[in-house]
């Protein structure tokens, strides 16, 4: 499933390419992936102009300037593409949609996903937005803050990373990674994390957070044709799916148990 630096590389994609257009048609061929008749749907956004393109956890929300909004959510198999003027839309996309520029924009493999048209702006009110924790990479989320919010937990810190209601869009790459990076294993008790740990953590989390997103995360799935920027992060992983690989560090072989229902990969040298 993407995660923030994912989602945040098809916002930015979304905001190079779609941010100023206006949709000129839509065609549904999976109405299951919206929350209204493909009838409200259409009339809600056709000849609408996209306004802005935010994220909320590996949520995007593109706002049009009508005030309604839709809201995306790939869940495990989603992706989108944008195709040029000069490109055909390629296999069954669940919804797309052509721009008046005569680029189509195309919502592949939403079984699990969604794309929910929803009055409003404001993330706030969106009830798909609602319960999850913060935004690792916002201004609130300090130091003191994330301590604040580990002194109240016990269970084992990976599925705590992975909680979108104590912390929002990480999941089973970036908890892995981090973990890797701030030398603690998967299935520790966050309660006996000690404070060095634990500011290695921010830290961790923060920095590989954002080296991620520079280097367009780990998506397969290109957004255009030209798409050089998409999956760059990949080579950079350190342990998430490298089972029986060198670590980097000490050269021991990587290793992989369940932790929490979950693959947690580590290397059992340099992670105590
Ligand atoms: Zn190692």
């Amino acid at each position: 499933m993407p995660e923030i630096p994912e989602i945040e590389t098809v916002r930015y994609h979304l905001e190079q390419k779609l941010q100023g257009q206006v949709i000129s048609a839509v065609t549904v061929n999976r109405e299951k992936a919206l929350n209204v008749s493909t009838g409200d749907f259409s009339s809600a956004i056709v000849n609408q102009q996209v306004s802005t393109i935010g994220r909320r956890a590996k949520q995007i929300i593109i706002s049009l300037a009508n005030g309604y909004s839709l809201v995306v959510h790939f869940m495990l198999e989603g992706y989108v593409r944008l195709f040029y003027n000069h490109e055909e839309i390629q296999a069954t996309p669940s919804v797309s949609l052509v721009l008046a520029s005569g680029e189509k924009l195309a919502f592949y493999k939403l079984n699990l996903g969604y794309l929910h048209l929803v009055p409003g702006s404001d993330f706030a009110s969106m009830p798909e937005l609602a319960g999850l924790g913060p935004e690792p990479l916002s201004a609130e989320f300090s130091l003191a803050f994330f301590l604040n919010l580990l002194a109240k937990r016990k269970g084992m810190i990976k599925p705590l990373l992975m909680d979108q209601e104590f912390l929002a869009g990480i999941g089973n790459v970036y908890s892995n990674e981090t973990l890797f990076c701030s030398r603690i294993r998967p299935e520790r008790k966050t309660s006996q994390l000690t404070a060095e740990e634990r500011t290695n953590l921010y830290y961790c989390i923060r920095d590989i957070l954002t080296r991620a997103i520079k280097l367009g995360g780990v998506y397969e799935e290109k957004f255009t044709s030209d798409d050089t920027l998409t999956g760059g992060f990949e080579p950079h992983l350190q342990v998430a799916y490298r089972t029986g690989k060198p670590c980097y560090i000490c050269g021991t072989l990587i290793e992989t148990k369940r932790v929490g229902g979950r693959n947690a990969f580590y290397c059992p040298v340099c992670q105590r």
